[in-house]
């Protein structure tokens, strides 16, 4: 593998990735808007048919499309490696008024540039560089549009072609410098308690509040968090009542549970299962699950990591390795038993925040490691 020739190739698209990456920033996608997440995933399908890929556009309703991009020869018998990227962003649409594209301090700023534009942007340079250099292979891009809500539409998608592929390489953004080898899987229950209404001053007696017991519940529910198994449990939402003079008839809490073990999955679902409520006059109704197995740090991720740590040194940088307890598409490739590695598209800070930006100085690099990688796996 000649790392210094895609090196040196890619550092000549250093203005194409500009360009693109500012391009496609400034489309505006927030997850719930359908129109603007396919203005997003054409302008992808656009530069996707530039680079010769076979596109399919997986059509929805509810959300924007899924773009289902085949790059590489098609008749090879090797498999195909799998890219995972999504064009759905946590911000609405106006954000570019108040959070502008601009290019300061050696980064680039803007909404979902970190999380995960410069991601797909990379990984269309990687795939054009090994075309250009003729080291191209079979590879499927996956771009989906609902990543940010939990990929409810697209996760079957994801799971097929995994399921047909050599490797998952997932182009979220890298822990600090890091490639992600583990991820906490996700879930989240809604707890809902029923009481009975009552004049709090009238016939006080009478009435059953649900938000007492809900504030016991919480106690409960809490006490599922241990740390030491790396299992934790927020109650991050709660709600209930409507004066001060009324005994609640309802109230509930919504739950964010994080597992690192995939058979933590059945312990926790059994522990919010047998949560009782202790004024029999109350009513529990408790709803969700855990919807993203954990990304556990197995064999197959592993062997892809070294390959890319020694990639990475050919090519002048050290390569480490992180868990993180945020959970993304790579969860459940990961899950199916298909090497899974993740972090692998930009540098930067700020994901879902004010200050999200990216690093310029680590582009070129982070796209000839993709390109090299993609070309290296059997
Ligand atoms: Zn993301």
């Amino acid at each position: 593998m000649d790392t210094v020739t895609i090196l040196s190739h890619v550092k000549k698209k250093e203005a194409w990735i500009h360009d693109t990456l500012r391009e496609l920033v400034q489309q505006e996608s927030p997850s719930e808007d359908r129109p603007a997440v396919n203005a997003a995933m054409a302008l992808l399908e656009r530069l996707a048919r530039e680079q010769g890929a076979r596109v399919k556009r997986h059509r929805q309703r509810e959300f924007g499309d899924v773009l289902e991009l085949r790059f590489g020869p098609p008749r090879s018998s090797r498999k195909p490696v799998l890219l995972l990227g999504h064009l759905d962003t946590v911000w609405p649409i106006g954000t570019l008024s108040e959070m502008p594209w601009r290019e300061a301090d050696h980064r680039y700023w803007g909404p979902g540039v970190l999380d995960m534009k410069a991601g797909v942007v990379i990984a269309l340079a990687a795939l054009n560089t090994l075309r250009e250099l003729k080291l191209a292979r079979p590879v499927t891009l996956l771009l989906n549009s609902e990543e940010e809500v939990g990929s409810p539409i697209s996760r079957a998608i994801t799971e097929r072609l995994a399921l047909e592929s050599a490797a998952v390489l997932v182009l979220e953004p890298a822990q600090g410098l890091a490639y992600k080898t583990a991820r906490k899987g996700v879930g989240h229950y809604d707890v809902q308690v029923t009481g009975v209404s009552a004049h709090s001053g009238v016939d006080f007696e009478r009435g059953h509040s649900a938000i007492l017991e809900l504030a016991k519940l919480i106690q409960t529910i809490s006490g599922f968090t241990n740390l030491a198994r790396k299992l934790t449990v927020n109650c991050g939402v709660i709600a209930g009542g409507t004066r001060s003079n009324v005994v609640a008839s309802s109230a509930h809490c919504e739950v964010d549970v994080r597992i690192a073990k995939a058979s933590d999955a059945a312990y926790v679902e059994k522990l919010f299962r047998s949560l009782k409520v202790s004024d029999p006059q109350c009513k529990l109704t408790i709803t969700g699950g855990i919807n993203r197995p954990p990304m556990e740090r197995k064999a197959g991720t592993i062997a892809l990591f070294k390959k890319a740590r020694s990639l990475a040194a050919a090519l002048g940088f050290d390569l480490e390795e992180a868990a993180t307890g945020g959970g993304s598409d790579g969860n459940f490739t990961a899950a199916l038993g298909v090497p899974t590695l993740d972090g692998m598209g930009a540098v930067g800070e700020g994901a879902h925040a004010a200050h999200e930006s990216v690093v310029i100085e680590h582009l070129v690099p982070r796209t000839a490691l993709l390109a090299a990688m993609i070309a290296s796996i059997e």
